[in-house]
Parts: structure tokens; sequence; C-alpha cells
């Protein structure tokens, strides 16, 4: 296969998506338009009716974000003031964002050093009598130990009669599974994100809330509107966190191309792993791993280069055009903001680790194996200079 013609390759390319499906995407816009119905409505009715059929959920409710979704997860379950909610570190900053803005404290915990994802063992020396929840991201489209995490709030529950809630961060996650069940399914309230970047992303943003607890389906669905029914009469103080019909439109489009996306990202993966093999590189570039019984989604596929060699790198590759992003450079633990918690870096030891050997590569359903072939050689180049 010839690479000679690449001139660059981009970290994500939607264009290339919208050259297929664009047509149906501007038409069901047209329809959002002549119903003259933009917020919430019959779209947005019709995604909740299939995200959780997809999900295998009983429920779900849009909202304006993935961080709403996390944010009304915690005031649908009366997280508060003087509860502990355990997350982890090494995520987007909104999976512990949320958990201040309803007045309780987040408390960091290390990961797992293969999967990127929380150690249950991590989790279970952080539980206290103020735990009232942990929050769970399945990062980069991976679900997390569930059965473990299961297994401690049963028994936490069994010996002091204390509730923990799990709640699922999915965001990067729709349609992963542990043992066959899907995420929504392991948790108290799963939360997912339709930002553009993610497997199933809308034109702008927007959010859900899945679950199977009926009480929680409809307090979440009175929180997003402002804690209002019937209409002016307000049980309580919500917030206003409605999902546009727009956003709808468009997910209605895309829903049904998810899966067929996900297996092209599942076969770039496969076949990174594969030339990453055959150029040698297994001492200085770790790729991700799964197991059996997963259903990985692949929303980024995360490399670690070691020997301190990760910057070097993606400016090396940068010179060749070729897109990468450093999922995450920080921990929340260090971060400016939640300095007031008393954190030392090294309190987290892996997401210190993974935060400075990070390298998200493409991995979008269109990227070409030729534009991978690419990548790979330049990485090869790289390391032998
Ligand atoms: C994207 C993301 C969010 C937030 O979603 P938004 O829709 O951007 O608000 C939360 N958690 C994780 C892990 C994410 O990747």
């Amino acid at each position: 296969m010839s690479t000679e013609r690449i001139e660059a390759v981009p970290m994500l390319d939607l264009k290339r998506q919208f050259s297929v499906i664009g047509a149906r995407m501007n038409e069901s816009l047209l329809r959002v338009n002549e119903s003259g119905q933009f917020i919430l409505g019959p779209e947005v009715k019709k995604l909740e009716e299939n995200v959780a059929k997809y999900s295998r959920t009983n429920f779900a409710v849009g909202c304006a974000s993935g961080s709403d979704a996390l944010l009304l997860s915690l005031m649908a379950l009366n997280v508060g003031k003087g509860d502990e909610v355990i997350v982890p570190s090494f995520t987007f900053f909104a999976t512990a964002s949320c958990v201040p803005r309803v007045g309780a404290t987040p408390i960091f915990a290390d990961i797992d050093p293969v999967s990127f994802n929380l150690d249950p063992q991590k989790v279970a020396e952080k539980i206290t009598e103020k735990t009232k929840a942990i929050i769970v991201v399945h990062l980069f489209g991976q679900a997390a130990d569930m059965t473990e995490f299961q297994a401690l709030v049963n028994d936490v529950e069994a010996k002091t009669g204390r509730k923990i809630y799990v709640i699922e961060d999915s965001c990067q996650a729709i349609g992963a599974e542990l043992d066959g069940v899907s995420v929504g399914n392991w948790g108290d309230a799963s939360c997912l994100s339709f930002y553009p970047t993610k497997n199933l992303g809308g034109a702008g943003d927007g959010g859900m809330v899945v679950c199977n607890d009926q009480t929680v389906a409809d307090r979440v669905r009175l929180l997003r509107g402002h804690g209002m029914a019937p209409r002016y009469y307000h049980k309580e103080i919500g917030i206003n966190s409605r999902l546009d019909s727009y956003q709808a439109a468009i997910l209605n489009v895309k829903l049904p191309y998810l899966d067929q996306w996900t297996e092209m990202r599942g076969q770039n993966a496969a076949r990174y792993e594969k030339l990453f093999a055959e150029a040698g590189l297994s001492d200085v570039v770790v790729t991700p791993k799964t197991t059996e019984n997963r259903r990985h989604v692949w929303n980024q596929y995360v490399i670690r280069v070691l020997g301190g060699k990760r910057d070097e790198l993606r400016a090396y590759l940068a010179e060749f055009k070729i897109g990468t992003d450093i999922y995450y450079p920080l921990g929340l633990h260090q971060q400016e903001c939640f300095a007031y918690l008393g954190y030392k870096p090294e309190d987290l030891p892996e997401t210190l680790k993974a935060a400075n050997e990070v390298l998200a590569l493409p991995i979008y359903p269109e990227l070409t194996a030729e534009e991978q072939i690419f990548l790979v050689e330049k990485v090869k180049t790289f390391f032998e200079q």
C-alpha cells in the first residue's frame, strides 16, 4: 500500500462522515424548521426512545450536555452537602466538577495502569461513612470493572445498611459492554454526551441520562426543566437543561449507523495493534489492551509513549501534519480549582504517570489503512533517528 500521496492525517475529520449522511442530516433539520418546535418535542422523545432501546435500559432523559447529565444525576439521587463522591482524577473535568456544584466533596482515587479506568481496590480504600456515590468513568470507550464496584457497594450496604450510589460516566462509551451487558445497566444512573467528538455526536452540545429506575428518570425529567410540573408550578429548584430538537433530529439520523461505525473503529484499533507489533516498537510504545468479556467502542485510541519522549514524538508527528491529542495532560487532583482539596501530585501515582505518557491517535471510522500505515511509519522513524 502506498502512503506517498498522504499530506495530512487529521485527529478527527467529521467532514468524511458528512459526505455520506450529510443530505439526511440536512433534511432532518429542515423538518425541524418546518415543525416550528425547537426545544424538546417529538424529535427528542423519539431520540429518548431510540437511545433507551439501544442501551437496553428502561428510561432515557435528554438534557443539554454530558456535564449536565452528571449534575442532574447527582441532584436526582439527592447527593449534597456533607457527602463525599469518589471519582477518578484521570478523566475529563466534568466527571468531578458536578460534585462541588451540589455542595459535596470529590474524593479522587487512582486508576488501573492497563485500562486507565478506576481501580476498584483504590476506590475501596477511599470509602468512608460520608461516601454517598462513586462516579465510574468508562474511559476511552472501555467499560470499567463494574462487577467489582457493585460488589463493593453491596458489601458496604450489607455491613452498614448505607447505600452508596454508582453513577456511570458513559460519555465516551455508548454501546460499550461488559459480560454482554451494555453500559447504562450497571449503575443507578448513566450519563451520555453527544458532544461532536463522541462516538454518537450531534451538531452542538447534547446529553442524556439513561437508567432502569423510574423514580430516578422522573426526577431527572423534572429537574432538567426547572422542577416545573405543571407549567409555572415549581415542585423544586431544578435547572434549565433541555435538549434541543435540532440535536435530536441529527442524532436520530446518526444512531442507526453507530454499530457500523463502532465496528470500523474496532478494525482500526486492530490494525494499529498489528502495525505497531510489526514495527517492533514494544519497548517504547504500549498499545491499549482490552479483554475478551468486553466490547470496547474505541472513542479514543490511547498509547503510552515511554522514556519521556511523548511530547517530542507528538511534535515530530505534527511536522507531517499528523494530528494527535493528549487525554489528559494533568490529573484533576492537580488542577488549580481543586487545590483546596489539598492533594499532592504523587498521591495518585498512576494518574501522574499516565498524564505524562499518554498520546491519543486518530481512530475515527473513516480513517484509512494508508493513513494508519503512514502514521506508524513516522513513529518508527522518530525512534530510529
Ligand atoms: C465528554 C465528556 C463529558 C462531558 O460531556 P459534555 O457533553 O462535553 O458536557 C463528561 N465526562 C467524560 C468522561 C467525557 O468524555
